[in-house]
């Protein structure tokens, strides 16, 4: 589970995000949706504390932090390998191979034997349908595939929630379809994923759950189809309109 409390968020005078109350349960697919400034990447930092509320407690698995308290490095690190993030500009490492990438975190991080983290990194390559560039560097990639490395590479840190900041946008359309695709394989699963996303069409086929945000409040929490066909609010009906 993932809950926030009466959690605030400031940039100076800004309040970024207002007295948000939330909470995220496991086998579970949100998108959050909301004009450009609205608090949706903001709202995804503060999960995994990269970026600080200033009030509010936030639980993430069995980790409670007050987030007006100091936090200690024990209770961030836990918080931040249960929900693994993939930005928007993949962010790999270079100078390492696709499969190296992947067994990076599980050798270094959670100490894996590195036979066990190499096999399980090949393994998840299969999955993303890269099992034929894991020894290639990530330079060598489209976009797309690029994309796809960094979501095993979130996946081998078997986090329990995954968290997805538009993870399209900086793709061509062409190369879009072959990372949703790996979402979808992915919610179908069951998995625990928060994805941010202005893709409509995509949110209505895989969340189970829509979260609208509108100048750092929630302005609608609920249900797929709801959030599409059954709501009065005239900003939600102007925002989709706008995206069409
Ligand atoms: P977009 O769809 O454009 O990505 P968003 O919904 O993700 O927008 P955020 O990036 O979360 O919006 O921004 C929410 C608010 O917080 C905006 O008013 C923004 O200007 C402000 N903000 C975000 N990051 C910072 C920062 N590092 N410093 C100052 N203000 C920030
Ligand atoms: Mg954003």
């Amino acid at each position: 589970m993932v809950q926030f409390q009466q959690m605030s968020k400031f940039f100076g005078e800004n309040e970024a995000l207002k007295n948000i109350n939330l909470t995220f349960h496991e086998g579970e697919t949100t998108v959050i949706l909301g004009p450009s400034g609205s608090g949706k990447s903001t709202l995804l930092r503060c999960i995994n504390l990269l970026e600080r509320p200033e009030k509010g407690v936030l639980t993430v698995g069995n980790q409670t932090v007050e987030l007006n308290k100091p936090i200690s490095q024990k209770n961030l690190l836990s918080i931040r390998q249960n929900t693994a993030m993939v930005f928007q500009s993949f962010n790999l490492f270079p100078h390492m191979k696709v499969l190296e990438n992947v067994m990076e975190g599980p050798v270094t991080v959670l100490k894996q034997d590195k036979e066990i983290a190499r096999q399980k990194a090949q393994q998840l390559l299969e999955k993303v349908g890269l099992s034929h560039k894991t020894d290639q560097y990530p330079s060598q990639l489209s976009g797309g595939q690029q994309q796809r490395v960094a979501i095993a590479r979130a996946l081998a840190m078997e986090p329990q929630f995954l968290l997805f900041d538009e993870p399209t946008s900086a793709l061509d359309p062409e190369l879009e379809g072959e990372v949703l695709k790996v979402l979808k394989d992915l919610a179908e699963e069951g998995k625990s994923m928060i994805i941010v996303t202005h893709n409509l069409n995509f949110a209505r086929e895989v969340a189970d759950r829509i979260l609208f945000l509108e100048n750092g409040e929630i302005g609608y929490d609920g249900v797929t189809e709801n959030f599409f066909t059954a709501n009065n609010n005239e900003r939600i009906q102007q925002f989709i309109k706008s995206m069409q």
